[in-house]
This record gives structure tokens, sequence and C-alpha cells, in this order.
């Protein structure tokens, strides 16, 4: 069974999704799908409200003379949950394409009910673009949608699960 909230597999005999923490109905007429998608709407809204401060640490190759090693990591503000949702957040920053790089590192920070949470992910260099920004989004499967590039089209992105429980 699919979850109705992200669409993650339910396991056979749990009551409950393993990701979001929704628990779905058992009544599948009209009456119980309809109110089934009121609360998987209202169980979205209040996982994404509970999400905050989205922030991203990236290292700053702006300047040639420095070792990617030794550059501090700026931290790149995005806002709430609630301003990702289903919506592309872009950086104000802008990064240059330099060397050889094939990957980015970053590290998503943000938290969860309150509670401080990272993670680090890989994203693939966009390679026919000179410059790009990253970007994210709450994706309809509630995880995180990390996009390198200066729009959609172009970018490449990757799906971070975030800590939603
Ligand atoms: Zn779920």
């Amino acid at each position: 069974m699919e979850c109705t909230v992200c669409g993650s597999a339910i396991k056979e005999g749990r009551a409950q999704c393993g990701y979001c923490g929704f628990f779905p109905g058992f009544t599948f007429d009209d009456a119980g799908l309809a109110a089934e998608q009121r609360d998987a709407d209202d169980h979205r809204e209040a996982i994404v409200s509970k999400l905050k401060n989205f922030s991203v640490s990236v290292y700053d190759n702006s300047n040639e003379n420095s070792s990617r090693s030794g550059q501090g990591t700026p931290r790149l503000l995005f806002g709430d949950g609630k301003e990702c949702d289903n919506d592309v957040v872009w950086s104000r920053e802008i990064f240059t394409q330099y060397r050889d790089e094939k990957t980015e590192r970053l590290t998503i920070n943000y938290e969860s009910a309150g509670k401080k949470k990272s993670g680090a992910i890989s994203i693939d260099i966009p390679p026919t673009v000179n410059y790009w920004r990253i970007g994210l989004k709450i994706n309809s499967n509630l995880k995180l949608r990390v996009y390198l590039g200066t729009t959609v089209k172009g970018a490449t992105m990757k799906d971070f699960p975030l800590s939603l429980r």
C-alpha cells in the first residue's frame, strides 16, 4: 500500500507510514477516500509547518587562491518549510563552475519539530552551465529536492530524505 501523503510503501501489516507517520484509513468508499485525502492534506501541512530554517553549507570556490579544504563553509539561508513547499527557493548566491569538480558536496541543515538536523548530500554539477545556484523544494513525496542549476530545466537534482518523526 502506498502512503496517501508521501507515496512511500507501507509494509504489509503496518498501520503507519514509516517515513511521514501517516495512519492511512481503511474505508474505501467515496466518502472514506475523501476523508482520507483531507486527513492526508492536514498531515502534510502539519509536517511542513514544523520544518524550519533550511540552510545549506557549501564550500566557497570563488577565491582561486584558496584551497578547497581550507575554505570556510558559508551557510546559505533558504527559509522555512512553508516557503519551500512545492516551490523551488533558489539561493541568492551564485557559484562558478570551477576546476574539474564533477560533484558538489553540500550539508543540509534544518529543524524538524524543534530539533536540529543535518545531513550531507553529493550532487552532480550541471555540465552545461558556467554558473549555478542551489535550489530547495519540499517535493510532493515530502523529500527535500535539492537542485544545482539556474532554472529547474537543465538543473541536476537529488532527493534528500528528511527526518519527519
Ligand atoms: Zn507517508
